[in-house]
């Protein structure tokens, strides 16, 4: 197989919620990290290039990329169970709300999906997705 990696970075807050085993700092405060994507892609199917060579144009997997990053970059991702969410979305302009915690393993699984979704349409998937909440703290989806 041959690959390619491409490395983003996003500016996101979060609150754990309804966890025990967490860090209380984390668990009772919106906070934010500066997250780290490394992101692994390679061609679906038998081929490993594609007719120029690439397993994708980097400026095209960049620009689809932009469209993950306008949803998420300077946004708040909180748990639909989360009391915070009704005023957050009144008050803020960047509001994810989902189903399960947004931990960063949480993270890697759900954007995973996201992000497959956003490229299919390259003949591309994602091999492998690293997300550095701090630096030396890191979650890996491989497939
Ligand atoms: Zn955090």
């Amino acid at each position: 197989m041959i690959s390619i990696k491409t490395h983003f970075e996003c500016e996101i807050a979060h609150r754990l919620y309804d966890v025990d085993t967490y860090s209380s700092e984390c668990r009772e405060n919106i906070h934010g990290h500066s997250y780290k994507f490394d992101l692994e892609v390679a061609r679906k199917g038998r081929r490993h290039l594609n007719s120029s060579g690439m397993v994708v144009d980097f400026k095209l997997l960049k620009e689809v990329l932009k469209q993950f990053e306008k949803k998420y970059d300077h946004s708040v991702i909180i748990r639909e169970c989360d009391p915070l969410q009704q005023p957050l979305i009144l008050n803020c302009k960047k509001v994810n709300i989902v189903e399960g915690n947004p931990t960063a393993e949480w993270m890697v699984e759900e954007f995973k999906d996201e992000i497959n979704d956003l490229i299919k349409d390259l003949d591309i998937e994602v091999v492998e997705l690293q997300i550095a909440e701090t630096t030396g703290n890191i979650a890996i989806w491989r497939k």
